[in-house]
């Protein structure tokens, strides 16, 4: 079955499909938690920040990156993977990031939530789930927006950290 609507005027789209999800029966309790807050006002769908300045609010700066990164590693390995610049991205498609850094390799799978990498310091801290300089640098070098995502799902759904033995 598919359904289809045609109704951005003020975000009440989500709205609509929480409806016909209940009329169907078969909502979560996220999506009828969700369709509670939207019908009292709780809640706005994203899509009505649609002024230049509410898009402005939602742009991510890098120092808020460098923030996110000091989860995973420590100022030391920041301050080295600043000094990167050879970050040359080999394949990027909507579930995986392939990059080499510094003559090291970086694969990222989304869906697997996984991260593989070759180095040393990347191995020895796979356990703890710490980020070495390489890593570091490649998050540094993407689009802050792009940063975000991938920083939060790592963090969120506890991606693996992997020696790559490929
Ligand atoms: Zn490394």
């Amino acid at each position: 079955m598919l359904g289809y609507f045609n109704n951005h005027y003020h975000g009440y789209a989500p709205e609509n499909c929480l409806d016909v999800l209940e009329m169907l029966g078969i909502t979560t309790p996220n999506q009828e938690q969700m369709h509670e807050q939207l019908r009292t006002g709780q809640a706005r769908p994203v899509a009505r920040a649609t002024t230049l300045t509410e898009f402005a609010n939602l742009e991510v700066s890098s120092d808020e990156i460098e923030k996110m990164l000091l989860e995973f590693t420590d100022a030391r390995w920041l301050e080295r993977a600043r000094q990167i610049k050879d970050v040359e991205i080999l394949k990027e498609e909507p579930d995986l990031l392939a990059a080499d850094v510094g003559g090291y390799s970086i694969y990222m799978d989304y869906n697997g939530r996984f991260i593989l990498h070759d180095c040393q310091d990347w191995e020895r801290g796979t356990a703890r789930r710490r980020m070495c300089k390489h890593v570091a640098a490649l998050l540094l070098s993407l689009p802050p927006e792009k940063s975000r995502v991938l920083l939060d799902l790592i963090k969120a759904q506890k991606w693996d950290f992997r020696p790559y033995t490929g």
